[in-house]
């Protein structure tokens, strides 16, 4: 039915598991230590089907829109937003807003895909891409972005001293919280992604760049994968896998297996 090719294990999660998954099992505490303070201005956004064409009959016309929920009231009316819309995928604004709405800063981010790796057995994005397959992926690809996630981390710590990576269900994010860099300029951001990229790193030009500002909500679940998007330290990284890695794996998964 699926015409992905993902890692074993790894597959779309059914409405049913969605739901599961934000009622029972979504961690509103792990997701207020990520944003250490108020999440008062933080901006949501779900996108409800675009890739799986999994949703909700009453929201089949804006299955592929990116919907914003801006107007929060607090970490639990997020979850009832978030159960509402049983979204594939939920994300942060990575935008900064001062309390009258104005942009004072972006977050930095990396975003490291496996589509971006050129794959020894699949080839490169646009082979894919010609076989309709651009957001599949294998184990060796997700190998490859896991080791250029490391390197991609020690690369950056030589100007950056406060960053987190978070797995992102299909790659890795490398977030930055230095305080310069939520100040950077446009120019200066678009520059470090080119220059990023021409390292040979598989980065999202326009994630670093920051016209695409959204990025993958930590704690959400995956639904493209059935992962949870958590944040992994450093030096774990060598032995992170995401195929078997008890935080990632949802309950709807575990206990299948139990039964299976
Ligand atoms: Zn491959």
């Amino acid at each position: 039915m699926t015409k992905y090719y993902l890692p074993d294990g790894m597959r779309y999660s059914t409405l049913e598991e969605r739901k599961r998954f934000y009622t029972e099992e979504f961690d509103l505490e792990k997701v207020a230590e990520w944003f250490e303070k108020p999440i008062g201005n933080v901006k949501f956004a779900v996108i409800i089907g675009r890739h799986t064409q999994i949703y909700p009959e009453k929201y089949k016309e804006d299955a592929s829109t990116t919907i914003i929920i801006d107007e929060c009231q607090g970490l639990e009316d997020m979850r009832a937003q978030i159960v509402e819309f049983l979204p594939e995928s939920a994300y942060y604004d990575r935008n900064v807003y001062d309390e009258n709405d104005r942009k004072t800063g972006q977050e930095l981010a990396f975003d490291l895909d496996p589509e971006n790796i050129i794959c020894p057995i699949h080839g490169s994005l646009a082979d894919k891409m010609k076989r309709d397959q651009g957001l599949s992926f294998c184990a060796l690809e997700l190998n490859m972005v896991r080791e250029q996630a490391i390197r991609l981390y020690e690369h950056l710590e030589k100007e950056f001293s406060q960053m987190r990576i978070v797995y992102s269900g299909r790659g890795f994010h490398i977030h930055v919280f230095d305080a310069d860099a939520y100040a950077f300029s446009e120019k200066k951001r678009l520059e470090l992604a080119k220059t990023v990229k021409k390292k040979g790193f598989g980065i999202d030009e326009w994630v670093t760049a920051g016209e695409m500002r959204l990025i993958r909500l930590p704690y959400s679940l995956h639904g493209l994968v059935s992962r949870i998007a958590v944040p992994v330290e450093k030096s774990e990284l060598e032995r992170f896998d995401p195929v078997c890695d008890e935080r990632c794996i949802p309950k709807f998964l575990s206990s299948n297996a139990l039964i299976s």
